[in-house]
């Protein structure tokens, strides 16, 4: 058989519930839906640290943060750490990259593996970026979705005949939420219904959670809403009025970012159509994480409550994927490289040895795998964002349960915030009450469950290779430019799984 070519669509912050195909109450997406139509929806895709550069640098090696060492913002990746692009390459596939890379671009960082590439510098710009390639820096005209969409379409007309990869990352719906000229007049103030955890008084939830700076109330500011807060929507007195208002200005803007992504992803769905590449094409449209959209009267990400931790993935592949159909396995960001690579008929444990993920082909055909987990583990490390205020956390989520721990200020790390937090534990029963308002963990009715969730963390921090946080002195992924460890514990962790396997 011919292998496949992969088109992996990335966007930046969308939520699945801001598209239509996940039942989305805000917006509808037509050309997203498509996808999902014509293929799978995935339901329990989840990231394991919810910020752009880590999910990233996991998608493209297989790897936790804590091994392949990009456990924030601010670390760039490693060049020495094999990704499944370097891996498809290395068996004749065609490789491209346009849009957001926001792994670093200078030097070691710049990408690596790809045939053509092309990338924003940073988180990019949405109007007239400027934009990196292997000739230098240089503006391009327009508007940034449309123009990643071009790039790659180009690219494809130039490679199809071989198989190829393009990875279509777009910056979209990420701040600072400019929209396309044409998209300006979508959604009426006062358009957009509000979720139904908007008033959330986290009355049950740890401290930690209650004083993260991601408010619409009170945290959303003039720089995001591109005006100031008029007078008399100031002052705690006002609070609910003005988080209606903010929404209503936050979505408008955001939905009218992702009506550019369904434009584009429809232009790109056409082209394949039109090339007669459609029938042995992988299409896949996913996020970096998900977002809050003013659910629990919050914006943006990092934690570990479902609107966040959640990605949307939709995977269209008419060779072995059934139209309309859905997928309720429990998959993260690190299984993607390892299904990529069985997809392109490669051996994920021998094309990337150190790769923590599985490969979940089976169940893009709707076959069930016998020792599929029922567990996700996660963790964010990001702890000195002084303007989220989002503290280190790590947890499980299995189909029923939810386990947090915010382990304590600290880490030593430099710049972290100075205020200390006793450790604290959330726990949320998924069933009963699956917009987590109530965190149960000192209810004694869930002791038993507590206890027995406590054992899967520590059983998934020893499957992953992490460390229970127990000190300041716990090792951690170093924050700064380059983790300069982290081939060693990539190489380690190859060993690692040698042996034992
Ligand atoms: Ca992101």
């Amino acid at each position: 058989m011919t292998r496949p070519n992969i088109i992996f669509i990335m966007a930046d912050d969308h939520a699945a519930h801001a598209i239509s195909a996940y039942g989305s109450r805000v917006n509808h997406t037509p050309h997203l839906d498509r996808i999902a139509d014509e293929g799978m929806r995935m339901d329990a895709v989840y990231c394991t640290n919810s910020i752009c550069s880590p999910s990233r640098a996991t998608i493209l090696t297989g790897t936790y943060s804590h091994i392949n060492g990009v456990a924030s913002i601010w670390t760039e990746m490693d060049y020495r750490v094999p990704t499944f692009i370097d891996a498809l390459r290395g068996t004749g596939y065609r490789t491209g990259m346009f849009g957001k890379w926001h792994l670093g671009e200078h030097g070691i960082s710049r990408p690596r593996g790809f045939d053509a590439w092309k990338i924003f510098p940073g988180q990019g710009d949405y109007i007239n970026p400027e934009m990196i390639d292997e000739n230098g820096r240089h503006t391009v005209k327009g508007y940034s979705t449309n123009i990643v969409t071009d790039l790659a379409l180009e690219w494809i007309d130039q490679v199809a005949g071989a198989p190829f990869v393009a990875l279509v990352h777009h910056k979209a719906p990420h701040r600072p939420w400019i929209p396309d000229e044409k998209h300006k007049h979508l959604y009426d103030d006062g358009a957009i219904p509000e979720p139904e955890t908007f008033f959330d008084d986290h009355a049950t939830r740890s401290r930690a959670a209650r004083n993260v700076r991601m408010t619409l109330a009170d945290d959303m500011g003039s720089d995001d809403l591109k005006q100031d807060v008029p007078e008399h929507l100031r002052g705690p007195e006002n609070r609910e009025a003005r988080m209606s208002w903010k929404y209503q200005i936050y979505m408008r803007d955001y939905l009218q970012t992702v009506q550019s992504i369904d434009d584009n992803v429809g232009r790109l769905l056409d082209h394949l159509d039109a090339r007669d590449l459609t029938e042995n094409t992988l299409v896949v449209y996913t996020s970096d994480q998900g977002f809050f959209l003013g659910d629990h009267g919050w914006f943006d990400k990092r934690l570990m409550f479902d609107q966040s931790l959640q990605l949307p993935m939709l995977m269209r592949w008419p060779a072995e994927i059934t139209a309309g159909s859905r997928c309720e396995g429990m998959i993260t960001n690190v299984d993607f490289a390892a299904t990529f690579l069985d997809i392109a008929g490669l051996d994920p444990d021998e094309a990337l040895p150190a790769s923590q993920g599985r490969s979940f082909r089976p169940l893009l055909r709707g076959e069930q795998i016998e020792d599929w987990p029922d567990v996700v583990y996660y963790r964010y490390w990001e702890h000195d964002d002084p303007i989220h205020g989002a503290p280190a956390h790590y947890g499980i989520r299995t189909s029923g349960y939810k386990l947090i721990y915010y382990y304590g200020a600290g880490l030593g790390v430099p710049g972290a915030s100075e205020e200390v937090f006793e450790p604290e534990w959330e726990l949320y029963d998924l069933n009963a009450d699956p917009g987590e308002m109530h965190n149960v963990v000192d209810d004694p009715a869930f002791a038993a469950i507590r206890a027995e969730l406590e054992r899967q963390l520590a059983e998934c921090q020893e499957r992953f290779a992490d460390e229970p946080y127990r000190s300041e002195d716990t090792p951690h992924p170093k924050w700064g430019p380059h983790d300069e460890t982290a081939f060693a514990r990539v190489r380690a962790y190859a060993e690692r799984i040698r042996q034992t396997s």
